[in-house]
């Protein structure tokens, strides 16, 4: 039973796609009861269809994490859903601008914070007192990013920053959530084969030079990581930010 999460349940943000949907395929692979959402009601519906053909039964609903009353409204659909018993919440949504600092509008810049780090702050507070009755089980893991830990020099800065923002969140509430029986860490990929790198192709030959594998990754070679932080088996590591780079960094 160590190698599994039966009886758990999970909210993960984002999944229709990239490292979203192989995390929820890992966690409902493990036996959890997984809720996830996404902005795109056709694109969600697919996966869920997909996902119970495959024999998984995840739930979803429809949310844009970077709108207050959408994030407090997926809170109370899990809370319903789960019976007021939330064991696990991965925070996996983020999106990417590339272009230099001096040609960020307001508008990107406050897109780019708001989503890649406001809504996990939220998202977390809010999820926090659904969080804690499995002792030992209430499990945070924030997906920040390789470009939060070291310059990769491609025009994110404020992407970089918002994930920057995100790593010290895991380390304070690592100490801070304990006591409620909940560990926080966080998981902060290079370059990994999803639809958000796609857009990227030029840049990937110098990304794939830098890295001593040889090759960007998988999206299943980030969410086999994030799963085993769910476990019990990973119950004394906390307020970690664990790159899975290929060695770049
Ligand atoms: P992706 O392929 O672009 O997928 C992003 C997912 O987020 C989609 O399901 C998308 O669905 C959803 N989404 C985007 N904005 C949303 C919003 N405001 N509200 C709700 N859902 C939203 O991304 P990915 O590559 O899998 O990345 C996942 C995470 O890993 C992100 O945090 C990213 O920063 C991080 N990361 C990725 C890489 C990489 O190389 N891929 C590297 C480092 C870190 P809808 O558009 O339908 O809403």
């Amino acid at each position: 039973m160590i190698w599994s999460l039966q009886g758990l349940t999970a909210l993960v943000t984002s999944s229709t796609r990239g490292i979203g949907c192989a995390i929820v395929e890992e966690l409902v692979g493990l036996e959890a009861s997984v809720h996830t959402c996404s902005r795109n009601e056709n694109e969600l519906d697919k996966c869920l269809v997909d996902w119970k053909s495959l024999g998984f039964e995840v739930f979803g609903s429809i949310c844009d994490v970077s709108v207050g009353v959408e994030r407090k409204k997926l809170t109370e659909n899990v809370s319903s859903l789960f019976d007021s018993k939330l064991n696990i919440f991965i925070n996996n949504v983020g999106v990417y601008l590339w272009k230099p600092t001096v040609e960020f509008t307001a508008e990107e810049f406050s897109t780019l914070t708001n989503t890649n780090f406001e809504s996990a702050s939220y998202l977390c507070q809010f999820s926090h007192p659904l969080d804690l009755k499995a002792p030992g089980a209430g499990s945070v893991v924030f997906i920040s990013s390789m470009a939060a830990v070291i310059s990769i020099n491609l025009g994110g800065s404020f992407y970089s920053a918002a994930k920057g923002a995100l790593n010290q969140l895991t380390k304070t509430l690592a100490c801070e959530w304990p006591k409620d029986n909940i560990r926080t860490n966080c998981v902060a990929p290079a370059f990994i084969r999803t639809p958000l790198t796609k857009a990227k192709k030029k840049c990937l030959k110098s990304v794939i030079s830098r890295t001593p594998l040889g090759r960007i990754g998988e999206p299943k070679e980030v969410s086999s990581l994030v799963a085993f932080l769910c476990l019990s088996v990973a119950c004394y590591i906390a307020g970690r930010i664990i790159c899975v780079d290929g060695g770049v960094t």
